[in-house]
């Protein structure tokens, strides 16, 4: 069940004001009545049905028929929307529609995005009931299957109606976002934080830090820093800028430190959990035998506290902001940024959500992006990084995450990252005879979407035997997350079967696997995520292998070979000797023992890494490599960190930098350092 959360600025679209902007389309209808959201039986309604749209994850359209005085019938078409979220929601959208007699209803905790298109497309619907008149507002996604960059926008003056005069304007209030708002907050710097949908971003639970107060408390050995520098490195094959990593190294532990005394002292949520030692570590036999460097001490993950249901660390960041006295700006979309004539960044232009005017926020000490990546944006995700674009089923992305803030610092005169960094999990669950890659849907943004409906499939990360469409077995399977993916990308399809048999937990206990893969080592989790995937007819369960296969959709000789590969996996296991691909022994697998299951795999995309080039002060770089002033980048934003894939073994890595480096910007422009 969806869990409803309370408004934040939305009851504005029932301002005098009310007008319903759509943030990708070329329309939106501007009331000259009262309200436009929904005082029908006052305003009086011209009967007949209307139709609005607006952009969520994809195209919603909601169509309204009004008499006199009601709304007396809603459809609303959420089929462009993210497979397993907004996409299953629209019976519950046209009831609240029609309950509410308004378009001014609750969002959907779990589906934001798409509740504030469907609540702006239903508000198009009663402006023009209530007799609005249509207004142009400026299409700025300009992208195209050949150019994810399209031209800066041009706003007319005219249009910019509003201005807001600061110091520090932050642009996302994600996960890089909230911690910087947080400790300008904390340092009582003049600042606006503005976001661009109705509610914060999600929270990402493990965060990295080196070396910080909880892994001494913990009593854990200090990190050797100049290993984990070179790890990092060699995991992008130098592709990167080490001085942006050792700001990481040298500067999370103060991240750290900031978020637990913000969280765990003043707010009293908490506490921050440290994890080391063993429930990090892959286990020594695989260290002995494995190829593959691990280097997980810096994990972290901070729990809501059982007293504030629902708070997660983002929410709660933004709540320490507002209580500090700050107002956060929702609702308001980065456009463009704005330079003067020596290059400097002075401010940006946003777009409000809700009436699609503009505003002009002028920074006097800069702007901050933290927007995040491009995993939303196909036209991004297919240009810039077609690979892993096509290891990819399903989505564990937030739809929110469009690359608009790359674009923005792009068309400021930014470099990027000339190669893609995705953050792939082996977890994308999909039907036999699926392929991976996108596959048309013109309702979705940019006509595209990833076939699977499970964000993902968590024991699908877990080393057991895999094969292809053909039967083959093409990998030692004990490797980082993305790497079952990318190898597939080899294979036909772009997908692989996994197989396991009843011993499935016992395994998973061996195993031994580190970060959420880990959560599979919960016996009732396993029970009841694999139980949910069996009934949704994606994991086969079956008496015997030869029933697996067919019910897998091996046929022929390909069943065959299949056959003989289980044959020969179990032949490797009674040898404890993966002489085919060098997989440790403590993670091979017998297969013998009924009931015996499979699915079909490859990628769930979790988000990407390739963004603005940086400096170590998080400056923006130009294509000189020279900083432009006034404008810091962090996050999934920024680059210079990661190249052509992720390290998914350091768990926290990503948010840990993300949240390390947000801080240091706002250090920078506040003259704190
Ligand atoms: C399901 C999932 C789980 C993950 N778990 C972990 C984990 O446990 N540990 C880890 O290290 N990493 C994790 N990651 C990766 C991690 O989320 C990212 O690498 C990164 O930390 C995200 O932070 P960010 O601030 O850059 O972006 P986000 O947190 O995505 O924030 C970006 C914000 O910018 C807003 N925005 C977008 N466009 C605009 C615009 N035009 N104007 C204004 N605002 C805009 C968005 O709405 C959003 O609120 C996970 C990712 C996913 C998808």
């Amino acid at each position: 069940m969806s869990e409803s959360i309370s408004r934040r600025s939305f009851v504005a679209t029932a301002t005098a004001a009310g007008v319903a902007a759509a943030a990708g389309s070329s329309l939106a209808f501007a009331s000259e009545k009262a309200d436009s959201a929904g005082a029908g039986a006052s305003a009086g309604y011209t009967p007949g049905t209307y139709k609005g749209e607006s952009m969520g994850a994809g195209y919603v359209t909601v169509e309204m028929t009004f008499d006199a005085t009601s709304i007396t019938d809603v459809k609303v078409d959420v089929s462009g929307e993210t497979n397993f979220v907004g996409a299953v929601l629209g019976d519950t959208f046209q009831s609240a529609i029609m309950d509410a007699q308004s378009a001014d209803i609750d969002a959907v905790a779990t589906a934001t995005m798409t509740s504030d298109a469907v609540r702006r497309a239903a508000a198009q619907c009663i402006a023009q009931a209530t007799g609005a008149k249509p207004v142009e507002v400026v299409d700025y996604d300009k992208a195209t299957d050949e150019d994810w960059l399209g031209e800066e926008p041009q706003v007319a003056e005219d249009k910019i109606t509003e201005t807001v005069n600061t110091d520090i304007v932050i642009v996302g209030a994600g996960n890089g976002g909230t911690a910087a708002a947080a400790y300008a907050a904390k340092n009582g710097l003049d600042f606006k934080l503005i976001e661009k949908y109705s509610s914060v971003g999600e929270t990402r639970h493990w965060f990295g830090a080196v070396d910080s107060e909880a892994a001494q408390e913990a009593g854990a050995a200090p990190v050797d820093r100049k290993k984990l520098l070179s790890e990092i490195s060699r995991f992008a094959s130098g592709k990167i800028n080490q001085r942006v990593v050792r700001t990481w190294i040298n500067e999370s532990a103060d991240m750290f430190s900031f978020e637990r005394s913000v969280l765990e002292g003043e707010m009293g949520y908490g506490p921050v959990a440290f994890t080391s030692g063993d429930a990090s570590h892959w286990p020594d036999e695989c260290n002995e035998q494995n190829t593959v460097y691990l280097f997980p001490e810096v994990e972290h993950n901070y729990r809501k506290a059982e007293s504030d249901a629902g708070m997660q660390r983002n929410e709660a960041f933004a709540k320490y902001v507002e209580q500090q006295g700050y107002e956060i700006d929702f609702n308001r979309g980065l456009v463009k940024l704005e330079r003067d004539d020596s290059g400097r960044v002075t401010g940006l232009i946003a777009q409000d959500q809700e009436d699609g005017h503009y505003v002009r926020y002028v920074a006097a000490k800069g702007v901050l992006l933290a927007c995040g990546g491009y995993p939303g944006n196909p036209y991004m995700m297919q240009q810039l990084d077609p690979l892993g674009a096509s290891a990819t089923t399903a989505v564990s992305y937030t739809p929110r995450d469009r690359g608009y803030g790359i674009r923005a610092a792009v068309w400021a005169g930014a470099d990027m990252d000339k190669e893609s960094a995705p953050m792939l999990f082996d977890r994308g669950l999909v039907a036999p005879g699926v392929d991976a890659g996108y596959a048309d849907n013109p309702k979705a943004f940019g006509g595209k979407e990833f076939p699977g409906t499970v964000k993902q499939y968590n024991p699908g990360t877990q080393p057991f035997l895999k094969v292809n469409r053909r039967g083959e077995r093409f990998m030692n399977e004990s490797q980082p997350y993305n790497d079952a993916p990318y190898a597939a990308t080899n294979q036909p399809g772009h997908v692989y079967a996994q197989i396991c048999d009843a011993n499935v937990f016992e395994d998973i206990t061996r195993f031994h696997t580190v970060g959420c893969s880990a959560q599979s080592q919960d016996q009732d989790y396993l029970t009841k995520q694999m139980q949910t995937q069996v009934d949704a007819g994606l994991l086969m369960k079956a008496d015997t292998l030869d029933e697996l296969a067919d019910k897998l959709g091996f046929t022929g000789e390909d069943k065959q070979t299949f056959l003989a590969t289980v044959d020969r996996y179990n032949e490797l296991f009674d040898a404890q000797d993966d002489e085919d691909f060098g997989k440790p022994s403590i993670r091979l697998s017998e297969i013998r023992t009924a009931p015996f299951y499979g699915c079909w795999l490859a990628s769930s995309l979790l988000t990407t890494l390739q963004g603005i080039k940086i400096n170590e002060n998080m400056q923006a770089l130009d294509k000189d490599a020279k900083p432009i002033e006034g404008l810091y980048v962090c996050g999934d934003n920024s680059g210079s960190f990661f190249a052509n894939n992720y390290p998914c073994l350091m768990p926290g890595l990503a948010c840990g930098r993300t949240m390390t480096e947000g801080i240091k910007a706002v250090k920078q422009m506040g003259g704190l350092e």
